[in-house]
């Protein structure tokens, strides 16, 4: 899966996807993520990519033709890598007034072969660009952040991590929070009995079923004590 992030700090998001288990699934060829400066892309002569909002309002947009620019030269790529069948990728605006951004999207953007990623700063894009070019709006949670990176970066990676082959255990990725409308059960590992403090018996007992048993009901009492929510 090929990954394109629309930024203005191309580093911020290649640092941050570098390590562990995205960094070694990009290792591995099994994904690819590139961030393209939005700055590389603007006609001024001072690389600016910001101006005034019309009507006034604080702050500065980034301006609507060195993001469609960008946006063409990552078509321009996809094509040229594309065999017959070239599918027009979609393209996620990050942002706080977007959908919720949750695993079910994550694992929805997970099917897809190209995925671009718009990243705003300041106080947001000149909404022509975002009508001639996104397609999906997505937030990861109501709050505002300074810029769209770390979002960005916080969907690759729930995206990647259900990519097969990303996981070692492909299992992982199933029985896990969100997978089954349900948070997952307390775990534990080595020692059994660490200063008092005891691993719940039934996981020691070897009885199949009734770990399993366990494990359903306290993935029960977990949801309804944080997450009553989605037990609806
Ligand atoms: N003025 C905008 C508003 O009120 O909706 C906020 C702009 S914010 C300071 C700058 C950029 O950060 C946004 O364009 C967006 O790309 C990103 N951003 C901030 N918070 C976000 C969130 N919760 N989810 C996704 N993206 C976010």
């Amino acid at each position: 899966m090929n990954f394109y992030v629309m930024t203005l700090f191309p580093e911020m998001v290649s640092l941050g996807l570098n390590t562990s288990i995205i960094g070694r699934a990009k290792e591995n060829g099994l994904l690819n993520i590139e961030a393209v400066n939005i700055r590389d892309f603007t006609l001024d002569k001072h690389k600016r990519v910001d101006d005034y909002p019309y009507g006034g309002g604080a702050g500065m947009l980034m301006a609507v033709e060195p993001v469609l620019r960008t946006y063409d030269h990552i078509m321009d790529k996809i094509k040229a890598t594309s065999n017959e069948g070239f599918k027009k990728p979609r393209v996620v605006y990050v942002t706080p007034w977007g959908h919720k951004f949750t695993q079910e999207t994550a694992k929805e953007f997970a099917r897809e072969e190209n995925l671009i990623f718009l990243c705003g700063h300041y106080e947001g894009i000149d909404e022509r660009a975002l009508d001639a070019v996104a397609t999906d709006f997505y937030s990861i949670g109501d709050y505002v952040l300074t810029g769209g990176e770390l979002p960005a970066m916080v969907m690759i990676d729930a995206i990647s991590r259900l990519i097969p082959g990303v996981l070692n255990n492909s299992d992982s990725a199933v029985y896990e929070s969100f997978s089954e409308g349900l948070l997952e059960h307390p775990q534990y590992t080595r020692p059994e009995d660490y200063n008092g403090m005891k691993v719940p018996e039934v996981l020691l007992s070897g009885h199949h079923a009734n770990i399993e048993k366990w494990k359903k009901e306290e993935s029960v009492k977990r949801t309804m004590k944080y997450r009553p929510d989605l037990l609806k």
